[in-house]
């Protein structure tokens, strides 16, 4: 057996989490939590860990003052990929207009997940 002691990230409450396993490495019990979705946080972070990415990436040809759009990856990726995505963001330059939505980079750093604009940029 093998415990995890863990902080759930899906709300400001911050509950104390902790995951056991057995030794096939399966996730035996989650206490700690306050609701489900901290069981379903912490099953899920000893197992297969992902984020999303969020970030800001430079605007050519803006009309306004504003020359920075936010983005975000689509969807969850793997947790051990985040340095890729940051990689692969580098030197990302959106042409105006973006809009919400608008894939700013398909399949960033071959994750499978398309990076996306967050806001509009015209
Ligand atoms: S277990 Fe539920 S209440 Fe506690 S931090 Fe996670 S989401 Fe929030």
């Amino acid at each position: 057996m093998e415990e995890r002691n863990l902080i759930c990230i899906n709300c400001p409450m911050g509950c104390p989490l902790t995951v056991t396993l057995n030794d096939a490495g399966e996730v035996v019990s989650v206490t700690g939590n306050t609701c489900p979705r901290g069981e379903a946080y912490g099953r899920k972070e000893v197992t297969n860990p992902t984020r999303i990415v969020t970030s800001s990436l430079p605007v050519s040809g803006a009309k306004g003052q504003i020359a920075m759009v936010s983005v975000k990856t689509a969807s969850d990726i793997p947790k051990g990929a985040i340095f890729d995505v940051v990689r692969d963001m580098k030197g990302l330059v959106v042409e105006a207009p973006v809009h919400i939505g608008d894939v700013v980079k398909a399949d960033i750093a071959g994750t499978g997940v398309d990076l996306v604009a967050t806001r509009d940029v015209e």
